[in-house]
């Protein structure tokens, strides 16, 4: 499921094949893609058009649009964007396909149905209709906005970290990959924190976000280029803890799997 760090790769990605470019023509191939959105009124605000600029926030990418509004992409579990040339075959499941004038695709590839594509006036407005917290990588999300962020919660750190509300970008992948390197068990609940701990874990929240980033492992298939000591390349069956050699354990809660290290990641009395 794209998570910050695949998202942050998909701006990039489209920044460098799709910004300023006029739009020709949009091609609708499955309109529930918009879900309450007239795929009609979507291609009228978008033919004609160029994406001028784009921003994250959390998993969303949302794109300036130069004749005003915000273009919203949400990828839920399977959602990608593919650029090609003229000639080339579209990419399966390919949902929304953007023709521009100078040559070239743009395609919102998704192979379940669960992400999104919108539109929106005011990108600000659209964070807090979602109910989005601070972006878990803006850096005006400091420590004492984590601390605020996260105080008071009787919950175990997994789903808090996963919390989208609390804070916005980490999936179960990353909030995995975090605790291991706070050495933090996946249900330590909040209020064991210590302040040291918590200070660990938020600057653990942004070095795992942007290690991931610069080495361009974002989707699961490329987690081996994330370091060595890291977690998540060593999460298959019969994986060791790349720090004390102990085989990796799972646990289940909210209907996802938590890998951890059991000796290096210790469950709280
Ligand atoms: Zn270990």
């Amino acid at each position: 499921m794209p998570e910050l760090p695949d998202v942050e790769l998909y701006k990039r990605y489209l920044d460098r094949h799709a910004l300023r470019q006029a739009i020709a023509d949009v091609a609708v191939n499955d309109a529930r893609i918009f879900q309450d959105l007239p795929a009609d009124a979507f291609v009228g605000r978008l033919k004609g058009n160029r994406f001028e600029d784009s921003r994250r926030h959390g998993k969303h990418l949302l794109v300036r649009l130069e004749h005003g509004g915000w273009l919203t992409l949400h990828f839920g579990m399977t959602g990608n964007l593919v650029h090609f040339r003229d000639g080339e075959e579209d990419p399966p499941y390919d949902r929304v396909r953007f023709d521009f004038e100078g040559g070239g695709h743009l395609a919102y590839v998704n192979r379940r149905m669960l992400g999104r594509v919108g539109l929106t006036g005011d990108a600000d407005a659209f964070i807090r209709e979602e109910g989005l917290g601070p972006d878990a990588l803006d850096p005006a999300f400091g420590l004492e906005a984590f601390r605020r962020a996260i105080s008071g919660r009787r919950r175990d750190l997994k789903s808090v970290l996963m919390d989208q509300a609390l804070i916005a970008g980490i999936g179960n992948i990353y909030a995995d990959e975090i605790l291991f390197q706070a050495r933090l068990h996946p249900r330590t609940p909040v209020t064991a924190l210590s302040e040291r701990q918590r200070a660990v874990l938020f600057e653990q929240i942004k070095a795992v976000l942007e290690t991931a980033i610069e080495r361009g492992a974002g989707a699961e298939q490329f987690l081996e280029r994330l370091p060595e000591h890291y977690l998540l390349p060593h999460r298959d069956k019969g994986g060791k803890c790349p720090r004390c050699g102990t085989a990796i354990a799972t646990l289940k809660a909210g209907g996802r799997t938590s890998y951890f290290c059991p000796r290096c990641q210790v469950e709280p009395d």
